[in-house]
């Protein structure tokens, strides 16, 4: 049996654990921090990964723990409806620490390893059978050596900056702010997902579980930039002051504010592995949240990763020699499509969404009344797509 390491223990690196277990695949979890969690805020989750989900018998836990979203809503700072938009199948959007559970629940214990912080790998020979295989250097002092090394440390990545430091961080001059509140959406929106742009400032929620809310708003900001706990809150308000309805009553009754840069990798090709390495999820093709698809890509990735793994395993003569870069070859032309167009479709509706001029807020209103049905239709069907792993 080959030895597969995967490195990360978030979304992408826990999916790949539960597909790779799916198919009957050994693997083991290298994950940097002390414990398997994240923090706290929301994700939602398309049609496409809650697919995969219940392949993996997860779909009914995810359900459970979280909220079915069927629809989004447009609206202006005033809180009047733009446009609503019904989905064909439901979404959910899910605490991350939930999904985290669920997914890390179905994994035994003993496969995943904590406090391992990888900084840098090796290529070494295995000394029986002279195959190549890879070193992983943790910097608590010890390796550990797989056959096979499955990336999936986000956006940051450290082995993707050891093997292909030519991709950067294309940073988009926005910040963030993200947090959890027990007050919940008025009426049938509690089923919707609210969208508000104004001159530069978004402001987006959604219910989380049959409790809460998760809220999201954006503004310009430089990258790098650190948030006073003590203030934060009403520099928010303040920011957001001229939004009625509940943007302020979500932002006061939150008790973490979290912030981030909004950020992805670009939208070039790339190669997705090298040798018996290969990447999923952010650190490898991160995309802005505008279109709240990294974590589903992360689990797409996962799943067409191990169906390639295990369709190579099955084919594999008795001596059990494997051809890594035919299989990753054959994952990344899957998937590569797909993703490679939400990353440059999300950076373009982030420049719609955030911008600033009267005239284009004026053009992106416009836009919402008079979009057809079918385009949303047909952009919802692509997304949904999950053909390429047949
Ligand atoms: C504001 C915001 C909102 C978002 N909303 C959505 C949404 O609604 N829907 C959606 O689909 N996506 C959303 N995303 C994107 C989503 O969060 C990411 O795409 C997703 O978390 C990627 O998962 P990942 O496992 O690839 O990486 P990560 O979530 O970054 O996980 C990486 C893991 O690797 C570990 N790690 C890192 N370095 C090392 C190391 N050297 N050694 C060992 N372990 C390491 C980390 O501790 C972590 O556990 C959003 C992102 C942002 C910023």
């Amino acid at each position: 049996m080959k030895k597969i390491a995967i490195i990360g223990g978030g979304i992408g690196g826990l999916s790949t654990a539960n597909c790779l277990q799916h198919h009957g695949i050994d693997f083991d979890v290298f994950e940097q921090a002390p414990e398997l969690t994240e923090i706290g805020a929301g994700v939602g989750l398309s049609a496409a990964p809650i697919q995969i989900l219940s392949y993996l018998g997860l779909d009914k836990k995810l359900m459970a723990a979280g909220a079915p979203i069927s629809g989004a809503c447009m609206m202006d700072k005033h809180f009047h409806i733009i446009r609503q938009i019904n989905l064909s199948r439901l979404n959910v959007c899910i605490h991350r620490a939930r999904l985290i559970d669920i997914l890390s629940e179905n994994i035994p214990s003993e496969k995943v390893h904590l406090n391992k912080k990888a900084f840098k790998i090796e290529d070494s020979t295995n000394s029986t059978t002279g195959a190549t295989q890879v070193k992983i250097y943790f910097d608590d002092g010890s390796t550990s050596v797989c056959d096979v090394l499955i990336v999936a440390d986000g956006i940051n990545s450290a082995i993707r900056r050891q093997l292909f430091p030519e991709i950067g961080i294309r940073f988009s001059n926005h910040v963030i702010w993200r947090g959890i509140t027990t007050q919940r959406l008025p009426g049938d929106l509690v089923e919707k997902f609210i969208e508000i742009w104004d001159r530069g400032r978004r402001f987006l929620c959604i219910s989380i579980d049959s409790d809460r809310s998760f809220w999201l708003a954006l503004d310009r900001g430089k990258p790098g930039g650190k948030d006073n706990p003590d203030t934060i809150k009403q520099e928010l308000l303040h920011k957001f002051a001229d939004f009625d309805g509940f943007a302020g009553e979500f932002i006061r009754n939150t008790e973490n504010i979290i912030r981030n840069d909004l950020a992805d990798l670009g939208g070039f090709t790339r190669d997705w592995h090298k040798g018996n390495v290969v990447f999923v999820g952010d650190s490898i093709h991160a995309t802005t949240p505008n279109l709240a698809q990294g974590a589903c890509q992360a689990i797409e990735d996962a799943w067409c990763l191990a169906k390639c793994l295990k369709k190579a395993f099955d084919a594999a003569p008795a001596s059990g020699t494997i051809n890594p870069g035919e299989i990753f070859a054959d994952y990344q032309k899957r998937r590569e499509k797909k993703v490679m167009e939400i990353v440059r479709i999300s950076w373009l509706f982030g420049k719609l969404a955030h911008a600033k001029s009267p005239a284009v807020n004026a053009f992106s209103r416009l836009m919402w009344r008079l979009l057809p049905s079918f385009v949303m239709r047909k952009q919802e069907k692509q997304l949904n797509d999950l053909s390429y792993n047949d």
